[in-house]
């Protein structure tokens, strides 16, 4: 399948060589990119070797092009991306900015339809996740 993300902000396209490439900040000021699998579900991550995540640690999540804050309010603790569908739907894609929380949602803005991904997707709050349609 041809994944085709962008930004909800700017709408840039944030695809680069199949990766999605995001700017990423600890909480500590470090920063750099971060490149992720487009297929929900995969979270094969490229990085820099020096940023050293730690599992549990939540990241703040910058498009690279706008600098937007991809966080989803009121959804603290995910961060959204828009895919296009086969079909040039734009589809909501949530990820979750705690490192090693595998969680992704596609939301589907038509039907209201959730699809989750990841074994800790099972915790989520539906009602809050209607705001990041
Ligand atoms: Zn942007």
């Amino acid at each position: 399948m041809a994944y085709n993300y962008s930004c909800p902000s700017c709408k840039g396209h944030i695809l680069v060589n199949e990766y999605i490439t995001l700017s990423v900040t600890k909480k500590n000021g470090e920063c750099g990119l971060v490149m992720l699998s487009p297929e929900p579900g995969n979270y094969h991550i490229i990085t820099h070797a020096n940023l050293d995540f730690k599992k549990g640690e939540i990241l703040e999540i910058f498009c690279p092009i706008c600098h937007y804050n991809l966080i989803c309010i009121p959804e603290k603790n995910l961060a959204k991306v828009m895919l296009e569908d086969e079909t040039g739907e734009l589809l909501t894609i949530l990820f979750s900015v705690v490192f090693g929380e595998h969680k992704t949602y596609k939301l589907d803005p038509k039907s209201k339809k959730v699809v989750k991904f990841g074994e800790h997707s099972h915790r989520f709050d539906f009602e809050n996740m209607m705001f990041c349609f």
